[in-house]
């Protein structure tokens, strides 16, 4: 044995570095409610002590585990506990986590049938049960990304591929040079990843055609141009300042009819549909071609679980086509790595297997349920202080601020921020400094709405020079 196999084998076997991993994961997620949401000066000073020079002779497993705990730790933003509000995040639950644990010890290429047959499995259930919860068609695939950015790319792709296919080119074979032109339709509020897709993809900012959109973010149905075969529409279940919905069951048959290809980027709230008292919000969204959702959002996996669905199997294969002769692929299995860009890559089936399977059908609309009810008690309770306004009506899980005066909700926004009580993110809407807020941990108690209220009532007391 080389000296380093020497080193690797007896950490192989040193059962207590693993339970100190353990034990310090465990430390953490008891601590992670009741410290400051976004780490305070010294611990962000602490970061200083991973700058050092790659050493020539690695340290201990121990050691190395136990800078991460001592200088990591307290350093992480508390995006898994109660009173994150930032971004559109989310936590994770024990089963999930617990199951990711597992599953970096198996170490599963889940690229082929061939790699992992546990994989391989593992996604056609989860799959079926994304179907169901979210009340897509028998037909709809489903491949697991990395994340909505991601699922929006490759669900574009299909589209992309099937269109041009339609208009006689095969984008594959010819590329995109001497192509008929694609238009691509969307609201204004499309999310920016959408638009990094299209940049990705080929197509250009200047083939979008921007639809006008309501007060909500909403597109407006009355403002659509006329659609045809060469057309890719892209919806959205969750606007990221309001939490809004288009409206699927006006606009999808229309631009079905029309024979235009329909996307709807759902990263966090296509999961209404698996609430029984949001789903009004998703009707007709199944008539889509494709989907994107994110199980480390709403779902509140741990992250790295984005999930691209498309009614199109063909059409999505197709535009992720590779082959090469040492691939074993099988006929009647299947093959992961046919649903997403990559290869070799993790099996991030497990932990959203193991929460949907711990979750069951009413968990997952209880979970969901219960963000939009922390939504709206958040909102009623900043209803109720001075010089505050909610902009927007909480139809899921996303709260929108403004102070009466931008200064003000400058000055509310830095207080929080550096608080440590909760954390939540600036935007601009219609022109103007805003607050947003995204409930989206399922860790978030009545009770830390309530802290979370009160601190906003803090910060403006502290304000209360502008008035
Ligand atoms: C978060 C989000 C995305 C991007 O998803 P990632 O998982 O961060 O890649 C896309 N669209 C919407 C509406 C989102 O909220």
């Amino acid at each position: 044995m080389t000296p380093i196999q020497k080193r690797l084998f007896a950490d192989l076997k040193d059962t207590d570095l693993a339970q100190a991993a353990l034990e310090a994961a465990l430390e953490y997620l008891d601590t992670v409610s009741n410290r400051e949401v976004f780490p305070d000066e010294g611990a962000l000073a602490g970061l200083s002590h991973f700058h050092y020079p790659l050493p020539a002779e690695g340290l201990a497993a121990s050691e190395v585990l136990s800078t991460l705990h001592r200088y990591g730790s307290p350093a992480t933003v508390a995006q898994s506990g109660g009173r994150y509000f930032g971004f559109v995040t989310g936590s994770y639950t024990m089963a999930g986590a617990a199951a990711k644990v597992l599953g970096t010890f198996w170490d599963q290429n889940a690229a082929l049938f061939a790699t992992s047959p546990l994989a391989a499995t593992l996604e056609t259930v989860v799959e079926e049960w994304l179907r169901q919860l979210l009340g897509l068609p028998d037909k709809t695939v489903a491949g697991l990304v990395s994340g909505s950015s991601v699922a929006n790319f490759v669900a574009l792709a299909a589209a992309r591929f099937r269109q041009l296919e339609r208009m006689g080119w095969n984008v594959n074979e010819k590329g995109l040079y001497g192509a008929p032109r694609l238009r691509i339709v969307t609201g204004v509020r499309a999310h920016s990843t959408v638009k990094k897709a299209l940049i990705l993809l080929g197509l250009g900012l200047s083939s979008i055609e921007l639809v006008p959109v309501d007060g909500e973010g909403r597109l407006r149905p009355e403002a659509m141009p006329a659609l045809d075969e060469s057309c890719i529409l892209i919806l959205q279940a969750g606007e990221v300042h309001t939490g809004a919905f288009d409206n699927f069951a006006e606009l999808i048959p229309l631009a079905r009819a029309a024979g235009a290809w329909v996307h709807v980027d759902g990263a966090f709230g296509l999961w209404a549909a698996a609430s029984s008292s949001l789903a009004h919000w998703t009707s007709g969204v199944e008539g889509a071609n494709s989907w994107a959702v994110d199980g480390h959002k709403t779902l509140n996996t741990p992250y790295d679980c984005g999930i691209v669905l498309c009614a199109d199997r063909p059409a999505l294969v197709s535009a992720l086509h590779l082959d090469g002769a040492y691939l074993q692929l099988t006929e009647d299995r299947r093959d992961n790595m046919f649903y997403t860009p990559e290869m070799s890559r993790r099996a991030r089936a497990v932990e959203l297997w193991a929460t949907l399977s711990n979750l069951g059908q009413r968990g997952v609309d209880e979970m969901v349920t219960g963000l939009h009810d922390r939504a709206k008690q958040l909102a009623e309770a900043l209803r109720r202080l001075p010089r505050l306004e909610v902009l927007n009506e909480v139809v899921f899980n996303q709260v929108l601020i403004r102070g009466h005066r931008d200064e003000l909700t400058q000055g509310i926004l830095a207080d929080l921020q550096s608080g440590g009580i909760c954390w939540m993110g600036a935007s601009v809407w219609e022109d103007r400094p805003c607050i947003r807020i995204s409930v989206c941990s399922w860790r978030t108690t009545e009770a830390d709405i309530v802290q979370t209220a009160e601190a906003f009532s803090d910060a403006l007391k502290r304000m209360s020079s502008v008035n």
